[in-house]
């Protein structure tokens, strides 16, 4: 679960980070008021997308030449600035096109900035601990420097159980350049941010840029926390921070069915059970010039209930141009699903072809029930031979 950027500072600030002073707002009007209210000195309003290179970003149809985070000292620019973030969507290098609306905007004092560096925490899954990333270079795309200067990446494990050790920022903090006097901030702000990785069951938390300030201030500018979905259940307290407007409206309906369910690009919808079938699936459609339009795992002990909603999702997405049902029957039976998917046939309504492929338990029952359902079902016997058809089928 992604969450907005004034979030994240909210967050690393309750644990001693210091950060910019800042108000997120709604609207356009209440953009001039937080200008205001923050003194009318310079401001940044930075549009709350959970998309990242906001800064690089363009307004899509909008004509204007400034992206998701500008710099603005006058009273009379904010109110047309704001304006543009709140009507066009916001197109970045991770929205895809179409961009993303924004809904709220954060109006930051701006800082005046000496050094920029960029502070981050993940799991590094070769030594299975959460590693701090640190660079002397930040503000750019970090993924970018790791490509072409990877000796430029500071490292530092963190222990889970003890967490990061004041010994390691200091080590960090110097190794990053900052002064004696800088130093301690800059420590501060990487022991906030771990905290949080941890307590928090993070995937990823990052501040991009930290900078420094011509006066020696250390802050943290924009910052980024991502929570691993499984440690949820022990947080409740941060379903508040959900915002369901970013996410995508057919992968949350999923999520309420229990189906895992990821959207894409192209024209075949999936119905699996098991991610590691899910993706052979995907891989063999294209492997035969087809599209997936989705990655639909319906787990093991589906349901009616579960396959008929994952069918209604499937085909609400006008996309689709044919459904291929891949099942490979373990403890879900191939008879099971076979009900279901007449069930849910019945009860959707098709207006695509449908490709099944059955096997493992009760295959021949499954089948059966099938054959004699008297539905215009194209079955198919092996995995290339359902890939085959529901290209065809698709056009
Ligand atoms: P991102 O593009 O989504 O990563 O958004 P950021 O918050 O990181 O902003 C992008 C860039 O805008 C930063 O790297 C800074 O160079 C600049 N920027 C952001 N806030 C300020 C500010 O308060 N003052 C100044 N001078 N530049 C800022
Ligand atoms: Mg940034």
């Amino acid at each position: 679960m992604k969450i907005h950027e004034y979030q994240a500072k909210e967050l690393l600030s309750k644990e001693g980070a210091a950060i910019p002073l800042g108000i997120p707002v709604n609207t356009p009007g209440e953009a001039v008021a937080a200008f205001d209210k923050l003194g009318g000195k310079p401001v940044v309003l930075k549009c709350q997308i959970h998309a990242g290179g906001r800064g690089k970003g363009r307004f899509k149809d909008s004509g204007k030449d400034f992206g998701g985070v500008k710099y603005l000292t006058r009273r009379e620019d904010i109110l047309p600035v704001a304006e543009v973030m709140f009507r066009f969507p916001l197109v970045t290098a991770q929205t895809g096109p179409l961009g993303q609306k924004v809904s709220k905007v954060l109006v930051q004092s701006a800082a005046d900035i000496a050094r920029e560096i960029y502070l981050g925490v993940v799991l590094d899954r070769a030594s299975g601990m959460p590693v701090m990333m640190a660079c002397a270079e930040g503000g750019v795309e970090i993924e970018e420097l790791a490509r072409t200067h990877p000796e430029k990446i500071l490292k530092t494990a963190i222990s889970p159980e003890a967490g990061l050790q004041p010994f390691q920022a200091r080590k960090m903090a110097f190794a990053l350049g900052f002064t004696p006097e800088q130093a301690p901030h800059a420590e501060s702000i990487m022991m906030a941010l771990a905290k949080v990785f941890l307590e928090k069951d993070c995937s990823l938390a990052e501040i991009n840029p930290l900078v420094v300030t011509p006066t020696g201030e250390v802050v943290a500018l924009d910052a980024k926390i991502t929570f691993d979905d499984n440690g949820l259940f022990r947080h409740p307290e941060l379903e508040s921070l959900r915002d369901l407007t970013e996410e995508n409206p057919a992968e949350v309906r999923a999520a309420k069915a229990g189906l895992s369910f990821v959207q894409m690009d192209g024209n075949i919808g999936c119905l699996v059970n098991g991610a590691g079938l899910a993706m052979s699936t995907m891989d063999i459609i294209k492997h035969h010039g087809g599209e997936p339009a989705n990655f639909l795992d319906v787990g093991g002990g589906a349901n009616k209930d579960q396959a008929t909603e994952a069918f209604r999702i499937l085909l609400a997405d006008t996309k689709v141009k044919a459904v291929l049902v891949n099942i490979f029957g373990g403890i879900m039976k191939c008879d099971t699903i076979a009900q279901a998917i007449l069930a849910a046939y019945k009860e959707v309504g098709f207006h695509v072809p449908l490709v099944v492929r059955l096997e493992g338990t009760n295959v021949q029952e499954g089948k059966k029930i099938l054959s004699e359902s008297g539905l215009k079902i194209i079955t198919a016997d092996g995995l290339t031979e359902a890939a085959k058809k529901v290209v065809a089928a698709a056009g």
